[in-house]
């Protein structure tokens, strides 16, 4: 008797604790994660387990006090509750681990012990296989009895196989807490169903309920610190199983705009904070639809129950009025996005891809809300390939240079060329260099693609056939990114002097908005090649912010004129007047003048006319293969000897 009231005390222990779980876990912030109703699932059932428990030796002595029916009730209940925490246990880990290829498998094997349990538990007051009571009412197990302990170890073990199988995926945390689960339930299970009155099963499973309370169902884990809004995990994870569940739902994803007005003037760290304040006064505005921070001043709203234009029409209508911190205010525009579900994404990672690309395509243009598409998953994708075959393209280091000529209005000759690179993959064909190359910026590639396509025009300098013809320079595009590095002067000198080139016969193409990335930096790079003799380029004149400091203060020779300044002063005055007067400009600040985009002899005629130097564009040659080049450089010089 003493045995059993001890014994019992572990259950009251165990169904204090279990309520105590049930209480934080129904009053925490959840996501509709499906991990959240299989731990509920397992409290729940351990806590029937408990309290049946409980009852079952209360009991236990009495067993003729009560009806036999009660009796068999009792029993029954404890023990399809205690075997079905290991059912659903299963079910737990086979979604933490995310084995999504076995999923199936793990869940007929769930299911298919729950019903032998169920069948054999259910029949044994008619059968008296697994558990009976003889005439004098004494409980007693039966012939099946042990077939219960050894479906609820056989589960432990398949779980340990896929905690093993998914080891890599888990935190160390995570792995810790179901090799404790594991263990633990195992040697509770084997004592517990052998000695009845040896009750400890429940509250092991209790305990170890709490560890993964702890570590794995902590919502921490999914809250930005930043804004204290659901983070991407969270983002991913709520949108996963939606999808799963096949569950409609709309996403508005939104960027505001001129928040870094903020930045500007309060500091990055403090700024951060109006990311906080948006969210937090955004969420009171949201009824049963979630708000999630999915970093880089991006954030959605997940809902089921509001349309995806109703979320974009609480954004636009948040966003009316100025936001305000520490006394300072600023109007701000959201870039919007919006996706309905069903339609075309197949899972979170696509939902992801769409907002991405749909939000960073959006920015500087007009539309300030868009539907996301399929063409904006499938740009996504592309993007995707072409930075595969960028990478591919590093390692092979197959990219070619193309060289187009510049025409040298005084001369009548050739003198200097473009260098321009070129990728043709394998799958993809030719990609254009304006899709490749600011996607290797972004994806910070370009250093190396620099650092190979300048040895490839080294290599093309240093067999002195372009020179034969009388090319002077090659000109060689710098990305924004390159003049932002320390080492890029001493690294181009370098390669160089490792090629034997003479410094003068390089002219570096740069842009205004390399200025604008790291200006000390681009400065002490180009004087720095330029006391060895290269000279530089200003590329794109025109397209940009045409700024006259940049123009002034930058050394460079020559500036490169964009077709976009010509082509338009072909068609209308106004057009021309500018061209006329930033080549007059330009003339008088000693510049060195290239139009580029010359297509036509019409063309040629009127820049001839201005006062340009040098010319470059179709009308003379497209970008051609290095040999191709020294044909064509061999070509024009025998025409211009046999004329
Ligand atoms: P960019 O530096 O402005 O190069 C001139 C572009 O205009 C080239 O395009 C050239 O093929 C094109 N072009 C020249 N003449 C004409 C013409 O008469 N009509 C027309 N319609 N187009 C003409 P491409 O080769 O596609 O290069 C595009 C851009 O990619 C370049 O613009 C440059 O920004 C970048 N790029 C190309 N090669 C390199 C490189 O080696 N490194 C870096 N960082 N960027 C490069
Ligand atoms: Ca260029
Ligand atoms: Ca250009």
């Amino acid at each position: 008797m003493n045995s059993i009231n001890y014994v019992t005390e572990y259950e009251y222990a165990s169904a204090a604790l279990l309520l105590v779980l049930m209480a934080l876990y129904a009053a925490r912030k959840k996501f509709h994660t499906e991990t959240n109703g299989l731990f509920a699932a397992l409290l729940v059932c351990t806590l029937i387990s408990s309290v049946m428990h409980i009852c079952t030796t209360k009991m236990l002595g009495h067993a003729s006090d009560y009806p036999l029916w009660l009796n068999y009730t009792v029993n029954i209940a404890y023990l399809l509750a205690y075997v079905s925490i290991s059912v659903i246990y299963l079910v737990y880990v086979s979604v933490i681990t995310k084995r999504r290829n076995e999923r199936k498998a793990d869940r007929m094997i769930a299911r298919t012990c729950l019903i032998v349990n169920s069948v054999l538990l259910l029949t044994t007051p008619a059968t008296k296989l697994i558990i009976y009571f003889d005439s004098d009412m004494n409980y007693l197990h039966g012939p099946l009895f042990n077939i219960l302990p050894g479906i609820a170890i056989f589960i432990l073990l398949y779980t340990l196989i896929r905690l093993v199988q998914s080891r890599k995926q888990l935190k160390t945390i995570q792995s810790i807490s179901i090799l404790t689960f594991t263990i633990l339930s195992t040697i509770a299970t084997l004592i517990q169903l052998a000695y009845p009155q040896q009750i400890m099963g429940n509250y092991v499973i209790a305990l170890s309920l709490l560890m993964f309370y702890i570590s794995l169902e902590n919502p921490s884990e999914y809250v930005d610190s930043l804004t204290n809004c659901s983070n991407a995990e969270a983002f991913f994870i709520t949108a996963e199983s939606f999808i799963e569940r096949k569950r409609n739902f709309s996403a508005a994803a939104f960027c505001p705009q001129g928040l870094n007005y903020f930045t500007e003037l309060l500091g990055l760290r403090e700024s951060g904070r109006i990311c906080a304040i948006v969210a937090d006064k955004l969420k009171k505005r949201l009824k049963k639809s979630e708000l999630f921070y999915l970093g880089n001043w991006e954030f959605v709203i997940i809902s089921e129950n509001a349309e995806a234009s109703e979320l974009a029409a609480v954004i636009q209508d948040f966003f009316k009025d100025p936001i305000s911190m520490n006394g300072i205010e600023a109007s701000v525009t959201p870039y919007i996005c919006t996706l309905t579900y069903p339609g075309f994404v197949n899972g979170a990672k696509d939902i992801r891809d769409a907002i991405d690309y749909t939000l960073k395509s959006m920015k500087g243009g007009k539309e300030t809300l868009m539907e996301m598409t399929s063409g904006s998953l499938e740009a996504k994708q592309r993007e995707l390939k072409v930075l595969a075959a960028i990478k591919q393209a590093i390692k092979d280091d197959s990219f070619q240079m193309y060289y187009q000529p510049l025409y040298d209005i005084k001369t009548g000759s050739f003198s200097s060329a473009e260098a321009l690179i070129r990728m043709i993959d394998k799958e993809l064909g030719f990609v254009s260099p304006e899709e490749f190359i600011p996607l290797a910026e972004a994806n910070g590639l370009i250093p190396e693609i620099g650092e190979l396509s300048f040895r490839s025009v080294c290599r093309f300098l240093k067999s002195g056939k372009a020179q034969k013809y009388g090319i002077k320079y090659i000109e060689v595009n710098l990305s924004v990114l390159q003049c932002a590095q320390e080492k890029l002067g001493s690294q181009l000198i370098g390669i160089m002097e490792e090629y034997g080139i003479p410094p003068e016969q390089i002219n570096f193409e740069i842009t205004e908005t390399a200025g604008l990335a790291n200006y000390d930096t681009l400065l002490s790079n180009m004087n720095r090649l330029i006391s060895r003799g290269v000279s530089f380029s200003m590329d794109d004149y025109g397209t940009g912010f045409s700024t006259a400091n940049y123009l002034i203060t930058l050394p460079t020779d020559i500036v490169k004129i964009d077709k976009s300044i010509l082509w338009p002063a072909m068609e209308n005055n106004e057009a021309f007047i500018v061209l006329r007067h930033t080549v007059e400009m330009l003339r008088s600040l000693k510049k060195k003048i290239v139009v580029e985009g010359v297509e036509t002899a019409e063309m040629v005629k009127l820049l001839s006319e201005i006062g340009c130097d040098f010319l470059q564009g179709y009308y003379y040659s497209k970008p051609i293969p290095p040999d191709a080049f020294i044909m064509f450089l061999s070509q024009k010089a025998s025409t211009v000897q046999t004329v």
